[in-house]
């Protein structure tokens, strides 16, 4: 089991001795991640390495997972959704200007007191939250979405059907007007 994951640390420093920090920080310390919960049970597990290389920023590399109660869109019960968000980014201290980082490259921004990475969990978790949460292919939420769709295409394909009588009854006519 791990420990807590310790809220402010130096970025610098730890890069400097190439620290792994790993930890757990419960659901509930989140306030805005909470909010968009159904619940708020559980923790997330987080690993970070601090990285430097010579002539290099510094960059911060990790993983950060949780199991995450959220609100089924398409039937309104509660699910949960294991997420799972891999970082890749380049420490970047307050004060730099954003123009000076590559496009494709993540920063994670250093404040003066160094870094909170409580805040930056909670940042990966939200980033790692779908727009639309759906119960998944095999569930009875899923399932009972198929059923209606294959309704909705039965209920189609007999309005179709439905209009063929009076096609057939249009050609016999139109056969019986030919031979009369
Ligand atoms: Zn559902």
């Amino acid at each position: 089991m791990f420990d807590r994951l310790p809220d402010w640390v130096d970025p610098a420093r730890l890069a400097s001795q190439a620290r792994e920090i790993k930890g757990v920080l419960p659901l509930a310390e989140m306030p805005r991640l909470s909010a968009v919960l159904a619940d708020s049970e559980g923790q997330a597990t987080a690993r970070f390495v601090f990285v430097r290389a010579a002539g290099l920023p510094d960059r911060l590399t990790g993983c950060v997972e949780a199991v995450l109660r959220v609100q089924c869109q398409r039937c309104l019960e509660a699910m949960d959704l294991p997420v799972s968000h891999a970082l890749d980014a380049r420490l970047v201290s307050e004060g730099t200007e954003a123009a000076a980082i590559p496009d494709h490259e993540d920063a994670v921004w250093v404040e003066a007191r160094g870094l909170s990475l409580h805040t930056l969990v909670e940042d990966e978790l939200l980033l790692s939250l779908p727009v639309v949460a759906l119960h998944g292919e095999g569930s009875t939420c899923a399932e009972a979405a198929l059923r209606e769709f294959a309704q909705a295409d039965v209920a189609r394909a007999q309005r179709e059907d439905d209009s063929n009588p009076f096609a057939v009854l249009q050609t016999l006519k139109e056969e019986g007007d030919k031979d009369r």
